[in-house]
């Protein structure tokens, strides 16, 4: 086991003429060798500023290879990086540092006024100023200890600090290179997905540096522009959210680029809808489906691409040193086939949430990290995700799982978007409620619902059909069905 310090450290002594870094926006390349000297540099800079070890230092970027320098140089110092969302409003950032108390609050240009807003009277430095001519020793830090605080994106709630640790972070590297296609020195990835959330940091990012490989930071994410990189820079593996790969598909000279390198996309952190996973593989591309939470960090469940049309729907099954359960209320196996609570044990499940012994308790019962997830398992223990256990709808006694019923909405030609609710209901407890963002004026509500008539049983059709300009969505793209459920709560019928 070693620390991500010294992953830098040997990949800077093994491989050190190696590519490990590409800044997209200037083409610069950074060796192995380079980043080992950078990162020991920016270490110096940060003990200056009378950073310890167990301290956080909270970072606020954009995506650069400067960011990642900095993750590190925190990583040698044996403290630990608190990753801000730069999209959260000021007093949602200043809410985060309040819980984690960084000593310091390092921020490049573009947030200079946001950092300087939400930090108050703490130690504000920009990234850029980060450096120094003299080298500080690399802190031995074990694999128990906190690499990383990261916050979860907040769909369910407030977000919550998941502590990761330094060996969490290297299990969830050494499940990634040896699952699913996994991942060789010979491969590119760009990291477009923000570094701030847990998918772009480790998917790829994180493991493929372990792995030796090469990592393209990109600091602004357009559909276009990153076609263009991915040809530029022959990119061989790529992660993205559902809502980066659905934007990419309305790229209108999408046939033009040369995307012949790849050897697999991964999409996960949401139910990608299977209009875009279908135009992906209609490009002749290998589209993996991958199940991850920030308190897993992040990698859980693959579908590798031998079973991407035997077992179409599915995220597949756990990552290798991942094990995985289907559980009902009382924490007893459900029958194949039945769904349950997922739950998951391994090396990668995080080491608590910061500040909050009791939430952390009652999420690891028995040994087993709870998701909160619904999901079932068949017979060869491939797994198919059915929703969160908070968005499930009960009409009329029925368990209706909106993913189902939007998964149906998304094939419907004059749907942009949808999120499918439950509303408070006096006769059946909840009602079936489509939230709907259409394609054209010419939607009609009623034909939304005769549809949904023909594909799916009646109790999960929607009763109502709420038509509105955007859906509300974190981050990472993700629904806020909460916001939702709050607006149309009194509205009920
Ligand atoms: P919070 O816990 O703060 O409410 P969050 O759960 O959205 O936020 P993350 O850790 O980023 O924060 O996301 C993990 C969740 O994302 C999973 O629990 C699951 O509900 C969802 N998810 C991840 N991958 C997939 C996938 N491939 N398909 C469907 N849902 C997914
Ligand atoms: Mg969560």
């Amino acid at each position: 086991a070693s620390s991500l310090a010294q992953w830098i450290a040997r990949r800077g002594t093994v491989t050190p003429e190696s590519v490990a870094l590409v800044a997209a926006e200037t083409g610069e390349r950074i060796t192995y060798a380079d980043l080992e000297q950078r990162v020991a540099r920016r270490a110096a800079a940060l003990r200056g500023l009378g950073v310890r070890k167990g301290d956080r230092v909270a970072l606020l970027g954009l995506n650069s290879t400067g960011y990642l320098e900095t993750l590190f140089a925190v990583a040698w110092l044996g403290a630990i990086t608190l990753p801000i969302n730069f999209r959260l409003a000021a007093a949602e950032v200043e809410y985060l540092l309040e819980d984690a108390r960084p000593v310091v609050v390092v921020h490049d240009d573009t947030f200079a006024a946001l950092a300087k807003v939400a930090s108050g009277a703490r130690t504000l430095v920009n990234n850029s100023e980060l450096v120094q001519e003299d080298r500080v020793e690399l802190e031995p830090t074990g694999p128990d200890e906190v690499a990383v605080l990261m916050y979860t994106s907040g769909t369910t709630g407030r977000p919550k600090g998941a502590m990761l640790t330094h060996g969490n972070l290297e299990a969830n590297a050494i499940n990634v290179l040896t699952s699913g296609e996994g991942l060789l020195p010979s491969d590119i990835t760009l990291t477009v997905a923000p570094l701030f959330h847990i998918g772009g940091l480790a998917l790829f990012t994180l493991p493929l540096l372990y792995a030796g490989g090469t990592v393209v930071v990109a600091g602004k994410f357009d559909p276009q522009e990153t076609l263009a990189l991915i040809q530029r820079e022959k990119v061989t593996v790529h992660f993205m959210v559902p809502a980066m790969w659905a934007a990419m598909t309305q790229v209108p000279d999408f046939d033009s680029y040369d995307l012949t390198r790849l050897r697999y996309l991964l999409c996960g952190g949401a139910p990608c809808p299977l209009p875009v996973i279908e135009f992906y593989e209609g490009k002749g591309l290998t589209f993996v489906e991958g199940f991850g939470m920030t308190e897993l960090s992040p990698a859980a469940l693959v579908l590798e691409s031998a079973f991407v049309r035997s077992h179409a729907g599915s995220v597949g099954r756990p990552f290798l040193h991942v094990e995985a359960r289907i559980v009902d209320e009382r924490d007893d196996d459900v029958p194949t086939g039945t769904v349950g609570e997922l739950v998951l044990r391994g090396p990668n499940v995080f080491a608590g949430y910061w500040g909050l012994p009791e939430a952390s308790a009652e999420t690891m019962r028995g040994g087993w990290f709870h998701s909160g997830d619904l999901a079932r398992c068949d017979a060869d223990g491939f797994v198919t995700l059915v929703d969160r256990k908070k968005d499930m709808i009960i009409s009329g006694g029925e368990n209706v799982y909106p993913i189902e019923v939007e998964q149906v909405l998304h094939r419907h030609p004059g749907i942009a978007d949808v999120a499918v609710i439950g509303a408070p209901d006096p006769q059946w407890g909840e009602t079936v409620v489509a939230v709907v963002v259409p394609a054209d004026d010419s939607l009609d509500g009623d034909a939304v619902i005769a549809y949904c008539r023909e594909r799916i049983a009646a109790f999960k059709c929607p009763r109502r059909v709420e038509v509105v300009a955007e859906l509300p969505r974190n981050a990472t793209g993700k629904l806020l069905k909460r916001e939702l459920r709050a607006r149309y709560t009194d509205s009920a019928a």
